[in-house]
Order: structure tokens, then sequence, then C-alpha cells
């Protein structure tokens, strides 16, 4: 490679054609002082403070920005220098405010730091006088612009990084500030505040709201976040054993300096009131404090005699997408050892089953075929049937930036209007469950014009001769008629994803919340295959996950179906080596799964459920349905944080700790393991899960050996068979950070493991599934509206957590009920009135607003808030491979509610 030479301070070093003078700098390890310089930004020059003398012409340069050139003779420590970079700080200081005492920022602020690392004391300038306002109606961020230095770090961190562009310059000279659009508060402009402008401001132009505690935090403890399946490496400042400030973890290769409004505020559901402190028990109909050894004993002893006089298969787990890898291992172990069942499975069925179950069957893996990283490097992104703006927000600012950058062209797929749809190149509009039609169209166009990958296909899959056969007698006509987008634009889509190198896909509940959603994926795999970017770094399929552990949970065995590892409970040798390691009898028929669970309690069959990290009265289709199933029982246990839905249904409720309590690892949507560490002790008597789980094991006389959670990674590692269970080899703790390995690959880089399937797949060859679209949607005039449900940026889940979050809850309080002006208009309905939806199942009430977004005949309501449970109206319809309920659309009618309903 091509390099060039300088001589620095004396020295001569080399770097490579365009790298600045201070990135040569800093990897010659010579320390020049910056302000508006950050590795994630692209550099800007704003604060000089880093200028450097090119001694050959005598020109001050700032040396974030400056290029090397061959032969120049920089000095970073002349006289001329260190005086100029004073002059610059000085007057900086001069228009700063004298508030470094009560400031926010305090230890933290790098303009006081690099002040102080000058020697810079009195001034000796007259000081401009400071009239700017504090801006601080929003919950989240307080903007006091007296203290800004103009780095423009705030702007290039919405503009270039999250790519929201709701803030830049306004005004000129002295005026000069970041502001948003006509200088509108923060609340009524683009801004989503996702906190990443406060986490890379140098002063206290930009600090957190409503801060439980000024000044320096005593300890920072790096762990992952909480909510989506991102998994985002956050630093948990704490102070007196409560979390007072949250910022990104600049180590993470998921997130770096970037976070979403989650992250960066919705850790406060920590310290709610509403935790739970102490176990609970029923007595005469209400749910009294206990001891933790009368609540486990009570446990053990009615689990042991529903399991001895009905047998296993009459008790049920229910775990959770939420809870740590070794908490999901102990939790099937328990299940399968203690109780005896199979009947266990995990939050994740209700989003992401069909993507496991669909992938599994084509391309062999059980989860994403691709990583995060490479996104950014594809030529085309097709965004089918997912909405990361409110569910991934680091997916939507990674496919911002590949599109903004201009090296990547977004192909939207989705009913809805969403925030990507001003990113897309085009954007298709599929009637709700008609994506396998589309697809199938997609298909049999790269097919019929001969844009297929053929060497690919030859070498590397089978059944393509009846996926061929299939698509002969799929009309391109009836995706039209069926789907509604128009021919050419199916062909337009089928070229541009086609004859790009590098296509990636990035689906979620769009695709797999519908009850045809296994074949929706399946038909997203053959597209994968016919153009063999299945197997291309920057191709490939990334299944967006609800949850922070989704893939965990099912990775551990959480499964009525497998245990860990994928590894079948019908497969006797499997069977075998799970015997041998725990040394009792497993179960060989599958158990039960979620929803068959519950539709067992309902008949009888099932009498006692135990419930760990889940809201099903909630989360599950038809809500009252399942909780007069879940009060039904014989004996329930709700293990939780909160006394949620389920849990005030519960004979037991045991107090988990939550994930900034304990230790442990979460697997992400693309396969990376990430650490979980403590950073606060329990609050009350709270447990950790998996404390819990040991002491439950003992009194059920079926003890699981465990002294530490390396110990559990330890024996995941041990037990794990197959490749795809790689990742949880080498179960070092240290290896569990944010930049580890991902599943299904090795220890290479991304960008080499996105090519993990280059060499071979998982199972030999990948299979085409020749897929048939159905509808199973009747039209019913006394419900003409087509409702579509999705996640909302400031919650996440039911609500549980988010709605215990007082920061995300003021600013975002209730569901509101998105309908087109048109729908609304011949309702008589307008924006704000309260209304009532109503399924053919169920009810709800919500909010109006009236938006351009949907096409006429549609409404949206979100899914996290506990007052509007979305959930209710949803008939238990089930996708008859992955046996996850449809979630996604209804036929609904709309009413105006009489009064305060
Ligand atoms: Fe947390 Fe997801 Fe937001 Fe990242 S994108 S901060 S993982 S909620």
């Amino acid at each position: 490679m091509e390099t060039v030479t300088i001589t620095l301070d004396g020295r001569e070093v080399s770097g490579y054609p365009g790298m600045t003078i201070l990135d040569l700098a800093r990897e010659s390890g010579v320390e020049i002082p910056t302000l508006c310089h950050d590795p994630c930004l692209p550099p800007a020059g704003a604060c000089r403070v880093c200028l450097v003398e090119d001694e050959r012409t005598g020109a001050l340069l700032a040396s974030c920005v400056a290029p090397i050139a061959p032969g120049m003779i920089i000095n970073t420590r002349s006289d001329r220098v260190i005086e100029s970079r004073k002059t610059i700080v000085k007057l900086m200081l001069a228009s700063h405010p004298d508030s470094c005492l009560v400031c926010d920022k305090g230890n933290r602020c790098q303009l006081r730091q690099v002040a102080s690392d000058m020697g810079i004391g009195l001034l000796g300038l007259q000081r401009l006088p400071q009239t700017a306002t504090i801006d601080e109606v929003n919950p989240f961020l307080e903007r006091d612009l007296s203290k800004c230095i103009l780095c423009a770090k705030c702007i290039r961190a919405c503009q270039d990084l999250v790519v929201q562009g709701a803030i830049d310059y306004f005004q000129r000279g002295f005026a000069t500030r970041p502001a948003t659009l006509s200088d509108l508060p923060l609340e009524d402009s683009e801004c989503t505040f996702c906190g990443t402008c406060v986490a890379l401001c140098p002063t206290g132009a930009l600090t957190e709201k409503d801060k439980s505690y000024r000044g320096t935090s005593a300890t920072v403890v790096s762990t992952t976040c909480p909510f989506c399946g991102c998994g985002c490496g956050l630093r948990l400042e704490v102070k007196d054993n409560s979390i007072v400030r949250v910022t990104p973890d600049r180590e993470s290769t998921i997130n770096n300096a970037a976070l979403c409004v989650k992250g960066s505020y919705g850790c406060d559901f920590v310290h709610s009131t509403d935790r739970l402190t102490t176990p609970l028990v029923r007595r005469n109909h209400a749910l009294e404090p206990t001891s933790w050894d009368e609540a486990l004993e009570l446990v053990a002893t009615r689990f042991r005699e529903i399991r001895d006089a009905y047998g296993s298969s009459t008790l049920a787990v229910l775990g959770s997408s939420k809870c740590t890898n070794e908490e999901n291992y102990l939790l099937q172990r328990f299940a399968r050892t203690a109780l005896g069942t199979n009947n266990i499975d995990n939050g994740s069925r209700l989003y992401s089953s069909a993507a496991r179950v669909g992938l599994g069957s084509t391309v062999g893996s059980y989860g994403s075929t691709t990583h995060l990283s490479d996104l950014e490097r594809s030529q085309v992104i097709m965004v089918f049937g997912a909405d990361p703006s409110s569910s991934a927000p680091i997916v939507e600012y990674a496919v911002k930036r590949a599109v903004k950058k201009g090296s990547a062209r977004l192909i939207l797929v989705d009913p809805r209007r969403t925030s990507l749809a001003p990113f897309a190149h085009i954007w298709l509009r599929p009637r709700p469950g008609t994506d396998v039609a589309l697809i199938t169209g997609l298909a049999k166009v790269i097919a019929d014009e001969g844009l297929l990958d053929e060497e690919f296909v030859a070498r590397r899959t089978d059944n393509f001769e009846a996926f061929v056969h299939n698509l002969q007698a799929h009309p391109l006509e009836l995706v039209e008629e069926v789907a509604g987008v128009p021919l050419p634009d199916v062909c337009t889509v089928a070229r541009l994803y086609a004859t790009a190198d590098r296509t990636a896909i990035v689906c979620g509940t769009g695709i797999t919340q519908h009850p045809n959603a296994t074949d929706t994926v399946k038909a997203l795999a053959n597209l994968a295959l016919l153009t063999g970017n299945a197997a291309r770094a920057g191709g490939g399929i990334l299944v967006l996950q609800q949850d922070n552990n989704g893939q965990g949970a099912c990775d551990m065995g959480a499964l009525p179906d497998f245990f860990p590892g994928y590894q079948s409970v019908t497969d006797a040798r499997a069977r075998e080596r799970f015997q041998e390691l725990w040394g009792v009898e497993l179960p060989a028929n599958p158990g039960l799964s979620a929803l068959e669970i519950v539709d067992n309690a309902h008949q009888g069959s099932t009498r006692g459920i135990y419930v760990v990290g889940e809201n099903p009265v909630l989360s599950f289709p038809q809500s009252q349905s399942v909780a007069n199933a879940m009060a039904s029982l014989d004996f329930l246990v709700v293990q939780d944080i909160f006394l949620t839905e389920t849990a005030r249904l519960a004979n037991v409720v045991l107090p988990a700790a939550s994930f900034a309590e304990k230790e442990g690892t979460f697997t992400n949507f693309e396969g990376r393991l990430h650490a979980v560490q403590p950073a606060i002790g329990p609050v009350g008597e709270s447990l950790p899960d998996s404390d819990i789980l040991l002491r439950l094991s003992r009194k059920m006389d079926a003890p699981m050996p465990y002294s530490s959670i390396q110990q559990v990674m330890n024996e995941i590692a041990d037990i794990s068979g197959l490749p795809a269970y790689s990742s949880y080899q080498g179960p070092d703790y240290s290896r569990a950070g944010p930049t580890s390995p991902s599943w299904p690959g090795s220890n290479d880089s991304p960008w080499d493991t996105a090519l993990r399937h280059g060499g071979q797949f998982l199972k030999g060859f990948a299979r085409f599934c020749a897929v048939e679209w159905t509808s199973r949607r009747k039209a019913d005039s006394d419900y003409p509206l087509t409702l579509l449900t999705g996640a909302t940026l400031c919650h996440h889940g039911t609500g549980t957590r988010s709605s215990r979050a007082p920061r995300l809850s003021r600013f975002h309080p209730h569901a509101l009920l998105e309908l087109g002006a048109s729908d609304a208009t011949g309702l008589g309905i307008g924006h704000g009135d309260r209304v009532r939806v109503v399924s053919p199942v169920g009810q709800v009430t919500a909010t109006v607003r009236i938006t351009d977004a949907l096409s006429q005949g549609a409404c949206f309501l979100p899914t996290s808030f506990p007052d509007t449970p979305v959930n209710q109206l949803f008939a238990s319809t089930l996708d008859p491979e992955a046996k996850a309920p449809s979630l996604k659309a209804c036929s609904v009618r709309i009413e105006r509610t009489a009064g305060d309903e």
C-alpha cells in the first residue's frame, strides 16, 4: 500500500494517503488537544484547538482536517502553536458563563479539561455577556446555548451519525447557534431525543434533564441495553447504588456514540417505586408479602403435588426473551429436569419464531444471516415489513447512513409510511398479509429475465426445480391483483434487487406476525438464494428481534422442541447427551408452545404455569381470554420485576432483579454475544432470576450444580455440538463484550464472518422452498378498516418497563390511533377525539391522530400501552409452522366514544 512520510516533531512517521495530521499524530503517540473532533463524526475543523505548524510554509493548520502530504515538517509543540491554541481557548472562555461550580457537566467538561491542561488561569480578556435562555420544555434534555462553543458535534451527530437532521447552524456571526428548522422547540421538531448530541457535547450546553444527581458519579459500568434486539452498549454511571446517568459505550461496534431515546432515558424504570421488593403469596384472595423461604417452599410443594398427581405434562414454563442466556439455560434445564416437561417456550414466539423456522428450513440458520456492519456496504437494502425507526433505531441509523453516503439504494416495502420513506428510492405498499404473492412475483421476474445467479444456484442449493415449477404457476398479474402493487414497480424492484452485487434484506414483525409468516420468510430466503445474496458479504437477511434476548432465549433451548443449540428433543443421541450431563431421564416428545400452553390451560389440561419475565395477559392475543385461562389454573407463579397484569393473577409472585442488577450475556439480533454486568445491588429483597432458579431447584430436590454464572456459561459451551452454536464456545466472559464474535461465526472480523456461508451452508446445501399465497382474512362489512399494529419509538413491548420510565411516559403518555384524513372525515372523527376500536373479538379505546402515513381504509395502533391493550383485538390465529399468533393486522371498525371512556 502506498504510504506518505512526514516529519512530526522531528521524527519521521508514515501514514496512508488521505490520513489527517491528527490521525497520524495519534497513531504515533503524539497528543494534540481537540474539542470538536470525534472519530465517529466527519472532521469539521470548527474549534481550531488542534492547530499545528507546518515548518516549511509557516502555516498554522487545523490538524483534524489537514491531510498529510509528502515532506511535511509538522511541529505540534512550538511556542507559536501553544500560544495560538491558548488564545483560542481563552476566547472561548471569555464568552462562556462563570457557572462551572453548578454546571451538570462538572468534571466531564472537555473545555475545562483542555483549559486546565494548557495551564490557562486568569483570562485577561473582557468577558462577553451571555443572554441565551435555557430550553428545557422537553422531558429529556436541557439546552443552555450560552455554554455552546460551536464545535458542531451535535449537528454532525444529528446529520451524519443518526441521520435525523433535526438541527443545523442557525443565524450568522455572534448570533450563530445550533437550532432546529425555523428555530422551533426541539419537541416540535424532527428530534427523536436519541441523546447522541448530549453524549457528544463537550461542554454543559447540552445536558440531561431530570438528573437525579449533579456531579461526578462514583462508578461506571459497561453493560447492554435491556430493550430492543440491537444490543447497544451502555455505560451506567452509578452513585449511592443509583443509576444517575446512561451514556453510550464507545467501545461498542453496534452503536458507538449513538443510542435511541429508550437506551438514553428508558433505564429509569430500574428505580421505579413500582418495583417488586419482596415475594408475595395469595392469602384470602389478596397477595401478601412473605419470606423467600416460604414462597419457594410453597412453589416447590405445589409444583411437586401437581406433577405427582397429574403428570409432568400438566406443568409448563413461559420463559423470557428479556432474561440473560444463562438464566434461560437454567430455566429450560429446570423445566426439563425438575418439572420433567418440554412445555417451555419464550416471548420471542410472538414476534420472531417464523424467522427461526423459515430460515432454518431454507438457509439452515436460526437467525440473521449477516451483520449490521455489512449493511453500510450493501448496494441495495430492502427493508421489508420492518420499521426500524421505532423498533430498532440503530438499524435505522445504519440504513440512512448507507443511503446518505450514496452507497446504497433503499427499497421500502411497507403499507404504512415510516421514517425511512423519504430515503427510499422506491416504496411499495402491498396490502397487509399479501407479501408472499409480492415476493413470489419478484422471484418470477428475476427467473424469467435470467437475472438469477445460476452458478450459485447450481453449486450451493437444492430443490430449485420444484421452486421454478411453482413460479411458473404464479401469473404476474396476480401480484397486482392480490397485493395491489403495480406491475412496473414489481419489475423495477426485482431488477434492482437482482442486479446489485450486494443486496441485503431487513425484515421485522411486519413479516413475522402475519398468519402466513413462515411462508413469507421462506419466500424472502428464496430471493436471497436465487440471486446468490444469501452468501454474499453485504447481502443476506437481517431479522430484527423485538426484545433484547429473543435470539439467545431460543439458542438456549427455552423452546418446546429444542434443547440448547437447536438439538431436537426427539433426537435420541442429543437426548442421551443431556441425560448424561444432567443425570435424569428427559421427556422425548416436543412440548407445548406458548399459545398452546394457554389453550391447554383453558381446557384444564395444563394445571400449573411458571411465568418468568413475560406478561402473557397483555402480550398474547385476546387478553381477557388469557387472563381467564391463567386465573383458572391450579397454581400460577410469576417471576418479574413489576406486578404485571399476569402477576396480579398469580398464587405466588417472585421479585426478580433488573438487568442492571445482574450478570450474564444477551445475544443480539445478529447473534453477537454481549456482556451484562451488575451496576447496582438488587432492589429490596429481589434476586437475579438465576439465583431464584438455583434456590427453587434445590427446593424441588433437583439441584443444579453451579456456583457462578461463569460455570453456567462453561456448560453452555461444553454441550454445544453444532456449528450454529459456536459463538457460545470460548466461555471467557472477557470475550462477551460488544465486539465479540457473532453466531454462527468464528473469531473473524464481521466482514469475514458475513461470508460465513461462503464455504458451506450450515446444513450443507441451502434449500429452496416453494410457497403458495393464501389469504386468511375475510372481508367483513361490519369491520371495514384494516388495523395495523407496531412499535413506537418511546416505548417497548407491552410497556411494562417503558411506561414506568417517567421521562418516556411523560413525553408519550398514551396510545394514539393513526387514521387517514379521508377515513376520519367519513367517520365524522377529528384529531384528538377519543374513539373505540372494535374487532370481532375485542375492543380498546384510544385518541385519534390524523396522519397522511396510511392508505385509505387503514389505521394504526402502537402496541406498548397497558391502558390500550391492542392484542385484545386479535383472535388466536396461529401460523401453522411457527405456531406464532397473528398480531400485525386485523379488521376493525371505529366508533366515537360516548363520554370519558
Ligand atoms: Fe437500546 Fe435498541 Fe435503543 Fe439500542 S436501539 S439503545 S438496544 S432500545
